[in-house]
């Protein structure tokens, strides 16, 4: 049985050019950036090239490109630095509702230490509300955070209008974009957005574990988040992992080679696994945006009556690999899906949702192989849950 990979929203497959960069990396330019011999110099250069690989991917310049150990260490310097920053204009911070935990959970610290933290209506599907955020500025927000696109549901926000509300009402806010999920997928231009801090992970977008960017807008000065030896210009102390971010560089050269091809290939598997699924269970209900609405990559469904964690492992043995609703042991819908919880599903729902994610080397063949394995699997799981 050949292996169906449909949970590419959690982490993608390293491509074989990645894989070949890391390894010429770890074997030959295993110096210390930092050193100022010719070792040093070649690992530095590995840095150099994949920090003007990801500057040319967002139409920026190299030096307001960090490189971090992931995207939650990103959100947690983009969000501590940020209100640390700005803590002298007040303490009133908005965000979208259903963001990631590596948003919500620094947003919860700073909320025990004082801050205000507001969430912004959505439409129902969970995009933002753009009149909402217009009435909810203040002279005190010192940060506005929000997804570009969703990992659960792939409802992509306005970003680009929501920086034009945020700089027009109050310039000195600061806007964190977390574009863990569109980076390498799709254009993601923090000028044009009038954002200033974005953050992005390599191992969503068939790169290595262990490296991520951090944007951080030309001439904010940011504080340090983790300190030491003064690496990334002083943002980011600790001896770089060359090898992580040259496989960065390579991921996103590769990804960036053909931005609306793969995007095309992408929803086009999707839509057909829309398509088929509705046909085959006609019951069923897209959470979030409509299929065609939504990022390419991810589809949200919800199978009423059978929990959607049973379907996954059913789906195991077929060699089929997707996502749960709910991926924690909580019970608390916020808790389990913050971003089904913030369409106002319920814990059953949540329980009954699962998310196919998908990326540029999936085909239609797969689609059609993952019908048929659910056709076998849903009616037998449903007789069974049956009360
Ligand atoms: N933000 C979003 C939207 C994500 O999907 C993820 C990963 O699941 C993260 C942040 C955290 O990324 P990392 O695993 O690199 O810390």
């Amino acid at each position: 049985m050949p292996e169906i990979y449909l949970d590419n929203g959690a982490t993608t497959r390293p491509t074989e050019g990645v894989i070949r960069k890391m390894n010429e990396a770890l074997e030959k330019a295993w110096g210390n950036p930092s050193s100022l011999h010719r070792k040093g110099q070649e690992a530095e250069k590995l840095v150099r090239e994949a920090r003007q690989i990801t500057a040319d991917y967002l139409k920026t310049d190299p030096v307001t490109v960090y490189f971090t150990s992931c995207a939650t260490e990103s959100a947690n310097t983009a969000i501590m630095g940020a209100a640390k920053r700005n803590v002298r204009m007040g303490k009133h911070i908005l965000c979208a509702k259903g963001e990631h935990p590596a948003t919500n959970e620094p947003l919860a610290a700073l909320a025990a230490d004082g801050w205000e933290v507001e969430f912004l209506e959505n439409d129902g599907t969970g995009r933002v509300l753009l009149n909402d955020l217009r009435a909810k500025m203040r002279p005190d927000t010192a940060l506005v955070c929000s997804l570009h696109v969703n990992n659960e549901t792939g409802v992509v926000q306005p970003i680009r209008e929501m920086g034009a509300v945020i700089k027009e009402i109050n310039p000195r806010t600061l806007f964190y974009v977390d574009a863990v999920q569109s980076f390498g997928k799709m254009p993601v231009q923090p000028l044009v957005w009038q954002a200033d801090l974005v953050s992005a992970s390599a191992h969503k977008f068939h790169g290595p574990k262990g490296a991520g960017v951090l944007y951080v807008k030309r001439g904010l000065p940011l504080p340090a988040y983790v300190r030491g030896g003064g690496q990334e210009r002083k943002l980011r102390s600790g001896t770089e992992n060359v090898a992580g971010i040259a496989g960065l560089g390579q991921a996103l050269k590769e990804s960036a080679a053909d931005l609306a091809g793969h995007e095309k290939q992408v929803r086009a598997c999707k839509l057909y696994l829309a398509k088929r699924l509705k046909e085959t269970f006609p019951e069923i209900v897209f959470n979030g945006p409509a299929p065609e609405d939504g990022a390419a990559h991810v589809l949200n469904v919800r199978f009423s009556g059978l929990r959607s964690e049973v379907l996954l492992h059913s789906l195991e043995d077929y060699n089929i690999y997707i996502s749960s609703g709910s991926a924690c042991a909580s019970n608390k819908p916020e808790e389990m899906s913050p971003a089904l919880s913030a369409l106002g599903l319920t814990r059953e729902e949540i329980e009954s949702s699962a998310r196919f994610s998908f990326c540029r080397f999936n085909t239609l063949e797969e689609v059609d192989a993952v019908i048929e394995a659910l056709s076998a699997v849903v009616p037998r799981l449903k007789r069974y849950t049956r009360r």
